[in-house]
């Protein structure tokens, strides 16, 4: 049975920066966790980072490829460079998901972490650009396939691909 990495955020664990959930009513989501698939992380706590924390921000409007690449930091809003937790928790999160086999990943958006598609911009003013956080870009590297929570259905595709590929029921 194939398993799915997710923010444990998502599941309801109140992990946030601001020591708050971010719980996802999405069905299919509820369907794989009452089958047993889902493996919640929350990388920046298994990074070491305490809840709650100051808010981090990719330096530069980059994404977490310069991050792993050491081309940008992450950076609290007061300049503080917690640019180690984060790497930290995304290896963290790669060991989780090769531990339990996993190739499919649903992560929180917007998460200098977890973000998918796009991250904030380093400004802490609200702005979003395109690109992912630090640990879906080593997710990514290392052939996992993430997904946001808004993209739940797509992920079902993708499990499915893999389940024919595979064989596994
Ligand atoms: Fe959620 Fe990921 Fe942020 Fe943890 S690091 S609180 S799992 S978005």
């Amino acid at each position: 049975m194939e398993r799915i990495l997710v923010s444990a955020c998502l599941m309801g664990r109140k992990v946030r920066y601001d020591g708050a959930a971010k719980t996802s009513g999405d069905a299919l989501l509820a369907a794989w966790r009452r089958e047993g698939r889902l493996v919640p992380h929350c990388p920046e706590v298994e990074g070491g980072l305490p809840v709650p924390r100051p808010a981090a921000e990719i330096e530069g409007g980059a994404g977490g490829a310069a991050v792993l690449a050491g081309a940008a930091r992450v950076l609290t809003a007061e300049g503080a460079d917690v640019t180690g937790a984060f790497l930290a928790g995304a290896r963290s999160a790669l060991a989780a998901a090769r531990s339990a086999g996993i190739r499919v990943a649903v992560l929180k958006e917007g998460s200098p972490s977890c973000g998918v598609l796009t991250v904030y911009d380093g400004t802490f003013q609200g702005h979003r650009v395109p690109g992912g956080g630090v640990t879906t870009a080593l997710l990514e590297l290392h052939g996992v396939s993430v997904f946001t929570e808004h993209q739940i259905p797509a992920a079902a595709v993708r499990l499915r691909e893999l389940t024919r590929a595979h064989g596994d029921p």
